[in-house]
């Protein structure tokens, strides 16, 4: 109900956003996969962004919501896509870093193919998507920080704040300034902002293109945007993705013994997509969004990266879309199924009245109860019924 309203206000203030970068009027929609409605083979941008959704709301009204989460630095909205009937929620997420905007425009074109697949055949791949659609929801954020992607692709220029930006470290070995940019328009890394091993982020003091964890935890609106929906909202799994490395991480949880199915997860998108498993390093592992979800609400987390390497840390080159979409185009439906298999959450925490969270751990949810001044875990130990 809240994302209805929430969706009624999104339609109506991107109408106003958009008739600054519509060109014609919203054309009629033709069905069908030789139609799709994201183009992603173009440097993805939050304008496309937010045309694409409100057509794909459109077009699959019974299967797709859109909402916003709130708002970045310079006032973008954070674009929410609910895709799905489901009751198990699986959160996703894209484009934290503002040179991996590759990774919004693969989630959008995923949305795009799946709707599609399961307004036709039903199927995806080998892929039962009515039934998965069924059981699951996907609460997708393609775009975290839009100001950054916007920085990226239009330049300097294209800021709002110039003096104030002007003023963040950039990257010393992009001579264009601003194509190798990951932080938010505060030089903020919102990879490194929320509240998880923030001690040991000492590297990097200052706002900067990369790397700089911020003065606080969550101390920027798209990170703080994300934790309040997340907590408000209960999701299954997580999955962030990012742009380089054709690989994963998260595969060495080792509180996957309280979701053995992370297990399965991680080797079946491994043997679908040839991606590898990745290792972060303890100096560069503070304050990230997967370690954060895992350490809160007890639940599988993986950070995905897409792209190959590639000798520049610039943005990947758009044109080659398809070596991105190919192996990885089944990697959200594995999860999904993962997801169903996944045991009860017996322990429940709720605020007041307002159900927030449940766990598969008593320690977890109590926990986390306490950071809700009025919350109490009103059901304690597992069904007697089962
Ligand atoms: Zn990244």
């Amino acid at each position: 109900m809240m994302i209805a309203g929430i969706a009624a206000i999104l339609f109506f203030t991107s109408l106003f956003a958009l008739s600054s970068v519509l060109h014609a009027p919203l054309a009629p929609v033709v069905d069908g996969p030789d139609n799709p409605v994201v183009d992603p083979y173009h440097a993805y941008s939050f304008e496309a962004m937010m045309e694409d959704a409100l057509l794909l709301q459109s077009r699959y009204p019974e299967l797709i919501r859109t909402g916003r989460i709130g708002e970045s630095v310079e006032g973008r909205p954070l674009l929410l896509l609910e895709f799905g009937l489901g009751e198990r929620k699986i959160f996703l997420n894209g484009a934290a870093h503002a040179r991996e905007y590759v990774s919004a425009a693969y989630l959008m074109y995923m949305l795009d193919r799946y709707a599609d697949a399961y307004s036709t055949e039903g199927t995806w791949d080998g892929y039962d998507l009515k039934r998965i659609l069924d059981q699951v929801t996907f609460c997708i954020v393609p775009m975290v920080n839009p100001d950054g992607v916007n920085l990226v692709q239009n330049g300097f220029a294209a800021v709002k704040d110039r003096d104030a930006v002007s003023l963040i470290a950039t990257d010393p070995d992009d001579p264009t300034g601003y194509a190798s940019w990951k932080a938010n328009l505060r030089g903020v890394d919102l990879n490194r902002n929320y509240p998880v091993n923030w001690s040991a982020g000492k590297k990097v003091t200052v706002p900067s293109f990369s790397l700089f964890k911020g003065a606080a935890p969550l101390s920027e609106p798209e990170t703080k945007a994300v934790a309040n929906y997340l907590n408000t909202s209960m999701c299954w799994a997580f999955i962030s993705f990012h742009s380089m490395g054709e690989g994963l991480y998260g595969w060495d949880d080792p509180r996957a013994v309280y979701y053995p199915q992370l297990h399965s997860m991680v080797s079946r998108i491994m043997k679908a997509s040839g991606f590898v498993k990745l290792t972060d390093t303890a100096d560069t592992s503070y304050g990230t969004f997967a370690e954060y979800v895992r350490d809160t609400f007890l639940k599988p987390a993986l950070t995905i990266e897409l792209c190959p390497y590639t000798d520049k840390t610039y943005s990947y080159p758009d044109e080659d879309f398809d070596r991105v979409w190919r192996p990885a185009k089944d990697i959200c439906l594995i999860v999904a199924e993962e997801v169903i298999k996944m045991g009860d959450q017996p322990y429940r925490v709720y605020q007041n009245e307002t159900f927030l969270h449940a766990f598969c751990n008593k320690a977890y949810a109590l926990a986390y109860a306490k950071q809700w001044a009025n919350s109490k875990v009103l059901y304690e130990g597992p069904p007697s019924s089962s």
